[in-house]
């Protein structure tokens, strides 16, 4: 039997970084000719299971795990805009609120800051033992 007709739907995401689309799942139509004279039309969808454990769509692909998650779990690193999975997400409180970001992006922030107060620490002990001597 050959097919009369086919039909393919992807979804895709994105991959912000790279510019490559991964695919989320796809639907395959095929209309055939049966023996009969009549057109049998099948359907076939492919969804990809979802690693955050959720039910609904997926919306992307963790850059570090390769991990799909739903559109409320998946995320992007607010530094540097990578996708990224609720696992891979760390939570910092900025001026601006909550920022979502990578493993990476965490460190290199988390390390800033803490240079920043250890800075900010040793310059007074500096300052106290300076008035000290007066
Ligand atoms: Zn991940
Ligand atoms: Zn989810
Ligand atoms: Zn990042």
């Amino acid at each position: 039997m050959k097919p009369i007709r086919r039909k393919k739907d992807c979804r895709v995401t994105t991959d912000q970084l790279t510019g490559q689309d991964r695919i989320l799942g796809w639907t395959q139509e095929e209309d055939v000719l049966s023996d009969q004279g009549s057109i049998d039309s099948a359907t076939m969808q492919r969804k990809y299971f979802l690693d955050c454990g959720c039910d609904g769509e997926a919306a992307g692909r963790c850059f570090e795990c390769g991990n799909i998650s739903c559109d409320i779990c998946h995320g992007r690193c607010q530094g540097c805009q990578k996708p990224i999975c609720l696992q891979h997400s760390h939570y910092i409180e900025t001026d601006m609120g909550q920022a979502r970001l990578c493993g990476g992006c965490f460190d290199r922030i988390s390390r800033k800051q803490t240079r920043a107060k250890i800075g900010r620490f040793v310059l007074s002990l500096f300052v106290e033992r300076e008035s000290q001597n007066d």
